[in-house]
Order: structure tokens, then sequence, then C-alpha cells
């Protein structure tokens, strides 16, 4: 299967912003706008654990998936402060973040836990997005893409069957520095080797993965015009929603 048959994935991560009036004001303008402009990419929002449910449903009926930025690698438990898979369910979730940049630095996630999450999302009949990346310091040394192999096996390891990937380079997220398109597409042909050794030839065919950091509609033409970029994660872009469509448009 060639790259032209992936369809689009474009999805915003919203982190900790919004209360539910920006929220519903934003799934609004989202329902209207996409309407309107058909269906040109996959398209999911990944608010934060308390818009969820009030997400789900302005946008329920729609095309746009809805996700959870984390989740807990057991079903239930003493877990104080966590939320499982099967809540995000329960919220109108089909999609979940594993392994944001974000959570590995502030977290502490290791890639072990990574591939726990993303076996509970299997588990919860959630898509994982498991977000792989390299800091500056690992690119300056030379090490950019084995990290990107280190952090997708064990973000795998469970071998999922509903699953994307998205390259995150720790560099270009919230930086306002974009990887250009050949960096990207090294990186995303990579990461397509592995999989292809790890799942096979013909997941690896199918499988999206998006390119995550600092993109903007300026930037997000060129970058899907790459053969294995099959999309975006949007963090700062995507709070402002004509943004975000922008993107879309780009994308589809
Ligand atoms: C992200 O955090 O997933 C992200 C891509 O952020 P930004 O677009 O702001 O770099």
């Amino acid at each position: 299967m060639t790259a032209e048959r992936r369809r689009p994935v474009v999805a915003a991560n919203w982190k900790m912003n919004f209360l539910k009036a920006d929220a519903a004001e934003y799934c609004r303008t989202l329902r209207r706008h996409l309407a309107a402009m058909g269906t040109p990419a996959r398209t999911v929002v990944f608010p934060s654990f308390p818009l969820l449910p009030m997400v789900a449903r302005e946008l329920v009926a729609t095309e746009v998936a809805v996700g959870g930025q984390d989740l807990h690698p057991e079903d239930r438990g003493a877990f104080t402060g966590d939320v499982s898979g099967r809540q995000l369910s329960d919220a109108g979730c089909s999609w979940a973040l594993c392994g944001h940049s974000e959570r590995r630095r502030d977290h502490h996630e290791s890639d072990d836990l990574v591939g726990r999450k993303v076996a509970a999302a299997e588990r919860c009949g959630l898509t994982a997005l498991l977000c792989v990346g390299e800091s500056r310091e690992q690119r300056r040394a030379g090490r950019a893409l084995q990290v990107l192999e280190r952090q997708l096996r064990a973000g795998l390891a469970a071998r999922p069957e509903s699953f994307a990937v998205a390259y995150e380079p720790v560099w270009a997220i919230g930086t306002g520095e974009t990887a250009t398109p050949a960096a990207a597409q090294e990186a995303h042909e990579h990461l397509r080797r592995v999989l292809a050794e790890l799942m096979g030839e013909e997941i690896a065919a199918v499988a999206p993965i998006l390119y995550g950091g600092s993109v903007t509609p300026e930037t997000a033409a060129g970058l899907i015009a790459e053969p294995d970029v099959d999309g975006f994660l949007v963090g700062g872009a995507s709070l402002d929603p004509q943004k975000f469509l922008a993107i879309i448009r780009h994308s589809g």
C-alpha cells in the first residue's frame, strides 16, 4: 500500500488549556467548518480530562474523534489522580495519547511505562497515538534515529492492532522551530522501516505516522508533501480553531 492511500490524521493537543465555554465554542466552530469542507482528514481532539464528556457530546455525529491526553496502565484501582482507559472510553474517547514528551519529562515516564499505557489503550478499545522524539542533545550527538527506534520498540511491545505514531522532536515542541520536511521524512521513513520489522510490511504500510512540533498552517503543506508524513499532532496552533482548520485543509 502506498502513502497516497493513507488517509491523513490531524490531531489537536489542547494540553492544559480551555474552560468548558471555550471548548464548546471551539467544537461548534469545528463542526460548522468541517461540514462545509467535507472531511479531508481524520480529525482528533485531545482535551484535558474534565472537558472530555462535554467535548464528546458537542462532537457527537461528526467525524471528529475525541481522545485522552494520558491514561494509567491499569484499568482500575487505587491510583489517586489517574484516569484509566476504561474511563476514557466511558467518557466518549476513542483515542489516547501515550508517551507525550511533556509526560516523559514532567512525570518521568519510562519507555516501559509508555508501552504499558499503549497496551492498556488497546485493551480498552482506544487507538493509541504513541509519541516518540529525540532531544536536541540526542540529535546533535547523531543519536536521533537510535532514540526513535528504542522508543518505538518499547512503545509497541504489546503489538497493538489499533495505533498511530507521532514523531515529535522534543526540540521542536512549543519552540516555534519546525523540523524541515527532509528531516521529518528521514525520521518517518526510519520509523516505518522499524515498524515493518516489528509488525510486518502490511501493517507498516498503512500505519499513520504523524509529525508534531510547532506545526502551523504555513509549514503544514511542505511537511505533508513528504511520502511518509501522514498528518500532524498540533499543540500551540491547535488552540486557534481557524489555524487548526487551515492545517486540516492543507493536509487533505
Ligand atoms: C505537542 O505538544 O504535541 C505539539 C506538537 O506542540 P506544538 O505544536 O506547540 O509544538
